[in-house]
């Protein structure tokens, strides 16, 4: 790696004994951060100090170190300005802090709002900061990578005026981004809809649309603040996720009472998505009428353009074989990376996703309710998709491939072996 890269990638030499010590930390750890265009920081204690990682396009790396040895927590000044009781730091916590650094940064990119989660370690507190951007990559439906027949599909879903518009994927794969990308999209309609949204917690700030988070003291679940949601003379609904029963009695109770609902769904693909909500209790039937579609989706990291724009890649070469190709490219983005890339051969994401209907006579919806509804296993659900022609994530992932805009490498962290 070159020098240019680590003063890049390093935080300043900074000395425990000194009295700014935390202060000056926390400035430096949270403005290189954003500098990287980081999610999350975990400030994880050692005992000597601090190891500090960042999660950049989904992957979390180490990006340095802080000394201890004097009196300066950085942990504690991060629990000081989310406004958390520093003397209870033997129980986990969760507050918000809105950072703007210095007179400079404000300029340039405003107040960030931030949670803090802080967890009791041997070493003491460890802290982690989710940055919650105002403005991410993925802001609008034509910002997320899809082809122009998915980005139809989506804008189609955002008309609706009910049904159940469902997310599915494990967590870091980008549901909410693109629900956020989806509400975004209903919000700068015309006539304006009445969007709410309940979150657990609230992960993006969004203009013109009402976010609430849920708030643990209060007792209240997803379920009960759905059905109040409902009462409010809403349109739109956003549930972050649908995780027990009441959650999807509710959500689907709303989508067949004109409310157009959007949630999420841990599973793995569409045809475990259905199953998913009929383990959680909603019948067969409730599933083919409330349902509208069901989106699974995974995040692929880009090869970064910059140090990968002076090799040329043969993915044009007809002759060649996929495995062939594949492999060119594995090697493309493991190259030394650059300053823009940070090192790592990739810059930014693009989603795929496999988009199936189950509101129009789509013959892979009507395959997986009907196999759904026969009690089927979810093999078999996956296997009369593909013979009525679902394309799945892994056709998907081996077409970016092919274009180069990522590599084999990465579609085998993300997606795992076919
Ligand atoms: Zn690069």
């Amino acid at each position: 790696m070159t020098s240019h890269l680590e003063t890049r990638l390093n935080l300043p030499e900074l000395n425990p004994k000194d009295e700014h010590f935390a202060v000056d930390a926390v400035n430096a750890v949270l403005t290189l951060a954003i500098d990287c265009g980081a999610s999350d920081i975990h400030l994880q204690p050692r005992a000597a100090g601090w190891e500090i990682l960042f999660r950049v396009d989904g992957v979390l790396s180490v990006r340095g170190t802080l000394p201890g040895g004097g009196s300066g927590d950085p942990v504690s000044r991060m629990m000081v300005l989310a406004g958390l009781p520093t003397y209870r730091s033997g129980t986990p916590m969760e507050g918000r802090l809105a950072w703007s650094g210095t007179e400079d940064e404000k300029r340039t990119q405003g107040t960030i709002s931030m949670r803090l989660g802080v967890f009791p370690t041997v070493h003491g507190p460890r802290g982690v900061v989710r940055i919650l951007r105002q403005q991410g990559a993925f802001e609008t439906v034509s910002s997320l990578g899809l082809d122009d027949e998915q980005q139809k599909t989506l804008v189609t879903l955002c008309e609706q005026t009910n049904g159940l518009v469902l997310l599915s994927g494990p967590a870091g794969s980008g549901k909410t981004t693109t629900m956020y990308a989806l509400l975004r999209e209903i919000a700068a309609g015309k006539p304006r809809r009445s969007v709410m949204t309940i979150e657990d917690p609230v992960e993006t700030l969004v203009e013109s649309i009402s976010q609430s988070e849920l708030d643990p003291v209060s007792g209240l679940t997803l379920a009960s603040a759905l059905k109040s949601a409902v009462r409010q003379d809403s349109e739109v609904l956003l549930v972050s996720e649908i995780r027990d029963p009441e959650t999807a009695e509710a959500a689907v109770q709303a989508s067949l009472t004109g409310h157009l609902i959007f949630s999420s769904l841990h599973s793995t693909d569409v045809a475990s998505a259905l199953r998913r909500l009929t383990q959680l209790g909603v019948p067969h039937h409730l599933v083919r009428s409330g349902v509208r579609a069901v989106i699974n989706q995974r995040l692929l990291r880009r090869i970064c353009k910059t140090c990968h724009a002076d090799q040329t890649h043969s993915s044009s070469d007809q002759t060649h074989s996929s495995s062939v190709r594949a492999r060119q490219a594995t090697v493309h983005a493991t190259s030394d990376g650059c300053a823009d890339c940070t090192g790592t051969g990739y810059q930014g994401r693009v989603a795929i996703s496999q988009i199936v209907r189950l509101d129009t006579r789509d013959p892979v919806g009507e395959a997986l309710a009907d196999t759904l509804q026969a009690g089927e296993s979810i093999q078999k659900m996956r296997t009369a998709a593909r013979e009525q022609g679902a394309v799945d994530l892994h056709d998907m992932a081996a077409s970016y491939v092919q274009r180069g805009v990522t590599d084999a490498a990465e579609v085998y962290r993300v997606l795992g072996k076919r």
